[in-house]
């Protein structure tokens, strides 16, 4: 079973206006393509949550999705939903913040939120808001702009009270600052959800070593990044191999071992490689990896296990 880390199906089915539950052209992610790529449970992303106008509207378009039988989900709220999902044959669904700007200071609604079943916040998407600051760029050159901002103290409350809550901490897209701020306030392990490795390509979204290592040192994992920008500097979609993509598991396993690192694929939220087009193509990445060294129990860790870890860590 693999546990994705970061889809943004929600954000593409609004603007793609495509059904879940049927297979389509467009797009990465719908209901018979998670089957086929063997997902069992993936983050569902709502972004933007800038706004408590986004956060309403995301959080209603989440309950439709899940509601509707034909979408065969499961909402995922502790560890032992999985079991339950995998028994009922149903994709889980974790809800996900991709940002923590519509919540409000006194944290009234992440506590109402975190009722509703919110497991996951990204405290900044690539932007800043009144917590966090995320890595911002120049949408001319596409060149990343570090802002000498970290958390706020709003912020150090938020990431507080999610350790107390038990909602997991993303730290992808966050600015270093941000970043090393967040290491100091948690108390619980931490995810980056969808970030590469910065050594094996210089983008200001991957992380640097230190970085990799902070989130290793505090138990967390890392969810492999398939957008095509974050895995070569180069290389465009056509051309990318799956030994590209390995690289910077091969990378962060070096650096901290085999426990840190999961996939958070971005699919429906980013360009990826023609090697692994759409949601349906996990095996093929998988079976790259099993050819390649990784033992069943190494992929079971990447592919589930790891966040599975950190859920029951966070969580319960
Ligand atoms: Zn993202």
């Amino acid at each position: 079973m693999i546990i994705d880390g970061h889809t943004d199906v929600l954000w593409a089915l609004k603007r793609e206006m495509r059904p879940f539950s049927e297979e389509s052209e467009i797009g990465h992610v719908d209901l018979p393509r998670l089957r086929k790529g063997g997902v069992g449970a993936a983050f569902f992303a709502i972004f933007p949550s800038w706004s408590d106008f986004d956060i309403y509207r995301g959080v209603d378009q989440w309950f439709k999705l899940i509601e509707d039988p034909n979408n065969q989900l499961m909402q995922i709220k502790r560890v032992e939903d999985l079991e339950k999902c995998r028994l009922e044959n149903k994709v889980g669904a974790i809800l996900h913040f991709e940002g923590s700007g519509g919540l409000d200071s006194d944290l009234m609604n992440l506590r109402n939120y975190y009722r509703l079943g919110l497991r996951s916040i990204g405290l900044s998407w690539s932007n800043v808001n009144k917590f966090a600051t995320g890595v911002s760029y120049n949408p001319q050159t596409g060149e990343g702009l570090e802002i000498d901002r970290g958390l706020t103290s709003e912020g150090r409350e938020l990431v507080k009270e999610m350790n107390d809550l038990g909602i997991i901490v993303d730290v992808s897209h966050l600015n270093e600052k941000s970043f090393w701020d967040v290491i100091e306030v948690t108390t619980k392990p931490l995810i980056a959800s969808h970030s590469n490795a910065y050594s094996v390509c210089g983008h200001f979204r991957n992380l640097k070593d230190d970085q990799i290592k902070a989130v290793a040192e505090k138990n967390g994992t890392i969810g492999l990044n398939f957008c095509v920008a974050f895995l070569h500097s180069e290389k465009k979609k056509e051309v990318i191999l799956l030994e590209d993509m390995r690289k910077h598991i091969d990378y962060i396993v070096d650096l901290v071992g085999i426990e840190h690192i999961s996939f958070g694929s971005d699919y429906d939220g980013a360009t990826v490689p023609d090697v692994v087009k759409d949601v349906s193509y996990f095996p093929i990445l998988v079976k790259h990896l099993e050819d390649n060294g990784y033992s069943e129990e190494d992929i079971e860790k990447i592919s589930s296990k790891n966040f599975i870890r950190v859920m029951k860590d966070v969580w319960n």
